[in-house]
């Protein structure tokens, strides 16, 4: 067999130059901030309140039915479609599974929206088009812009009132910084990091005058008085977004999911990876929705938490923003909300501070049992009583 002759590809020039990995790096790319999640650290005993994860284990059919999965059959790929859970969410929806499309934590069904309905700027002719824009309010979800650069789209990021309620439309209208034709309108309801909730019929009225594509992304809508999933089967560019991450105990499996009109959904099938959702997380996903009695239980015991914290942090001169959500958001009395966060990280309670702007006098806390409740607000007692 002939020797590859490598000087023919480079060559006859000896001192070819290897190429520095930084251009081979697309300039988009390159200059991208990822998004910054919140810290997972493994520190014993500390009290973990920063990332809105549940405070209560997954259902015990949950925890068997994955167990069981775990044999042999691990080396077979995964239903493509996650078609079993994709008709169980439908029949509690009351849609078709049609309407449905699951993906690898709600994150990536978000991630795939922005690809499918948004122009980057470079592909569309203006480059200022509504085509090519990525909608949000600020606060909210901080993924929404990075999604935005990722995709080399624009970004329109129009404020929350100054109490973190929702404009009303009349007022995004007069305010003229809501583009009603963006390709892609991000809402998250109930808010993040405000957790105020917003009524439906608000949204509803929002649903009616925007034009794109419109998702309302309901992570923490399990421990909120209402839902607008009833405006995805309504509205043909309204997708709404669930989560089984934070209500349901299983961030760590990652299944997340539309509902929505089947013509968007069939789009955003098309451009997904093959086998997106992975097949313990399937089998996770369908047994917590065979066991929805446990998961109410979890959830009035957070809120009763949540009703109990809000109260203890305002005797000892919290600001409390009032929340339909598994965390609260919270102004601290006496030292900056960012010397707070290291003063409670000394005594192993780990909460979440932002550096943006509008919330960085802030600390969201995530609402964990009634006992790690407890031993938050001892905390904060030492802390007040020996600044006071
Ligand atoms: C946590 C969160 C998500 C992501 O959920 P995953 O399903 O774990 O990817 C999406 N949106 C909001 C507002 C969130 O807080």
């Amino acid at each position: 067999m002939r020797k590859l002759d490598f000087g023919a590809f480079f060559g006859s020039n000896k001192s070819v130059a290897t190429p520095r990995p930084n251009q081979l790096i697309r300039p988009l790319v390159h200059d991208l901030h990822a998004y910054v999640p919140g810290e997972q650290p493994k520190i014993k005993g500390l009290i973990k309140l920063n990332t809105n994860e549940n405070p209560y284990p997954p259902s015990p059919r949950v925890l068997s039915a994955v167990k069981a999965a775990v044999d042999g059959r691990l080396r077979l790929y995964p239903n493509p479609t996650s078609q079993p859970l994709r008709e169980k969410l439908a029949r509690l929806h009351g849609c078709q599974p049609e309407n449905v499309f699951i993906g690898n934590g709600s994150d990536e069904v978000l991630a795939l929206a922005t690809r499918a309905f948004v122009e980057p700027k470079s592909g569309s002719k203006n480059r200022r088009s509504a085509k090519a824009i990525v909608q949000y309010f600020t606060p909210s979800y901080s993924l929404y812009p990075v999604l935005a650069d990722i995709h080399g789209a624009g970004k329109n990021a129009v404020a929350l009132e100054p109490d973190f309620s929702m404009p009303d439309v009349a007022a995004l209208k007069r305010g003229q910084a809501w583009n009603f034709d963006a390709a892609l309108t991000f809402v998250t309801t109930p808010n993040a990091p405000g957790g105020r909730g917003y009524a439906t019929a608000d949204l509803e009225k929002l649903c009616r005058a925007q034009r794109g594509v419109l998702v309302l992304d309901e992570a923490y809508v399990d421990f909120a008085k209402e839902n607008a999933l009833k405006l995805a089967l309504k509205f043909p560019h309204v997708l709404v977004a669930r989560t089984f991450s934070k209500a349901y105990s299983l961030c760590f499996q990652r299944v997340g999911y539309f509902v929505g009109h089947a013509d968007l959904i069939s789009a955003l099938d098309k451009i997904r990876d093959s086998y997106n959702v992975n097949g313990l997380g399937q089998i996770a996903a369908e047994a917590t929705l065979g066991d929805l009695k446990y998961y109410r239980t979890c959830f009035k015991k957070i809120i009763a938490t949540r009703a109990w914290l809000s109260r203890e942090l305002t005797k000892r001169g919290f600001r409390v923003l009032p929340s339909q959500t598994n965390f609260i958001l919270v102004r601290p009395p006496l030292l900056p909300a960012k010397a707070w966060l290291q003063a409670l990280r000394d005594r192993k309670i780990l909460v979440r501070w932002f550096s943006a702007p509008e919330v960085s006098d802030y600390l969201r806390i995530t609402i964990g049992t009634q006992a790690e409740a407890a031993v938050l607000v001892r905390a904060v007692q030492d802390l007040v009583s020996s600044l006071g």
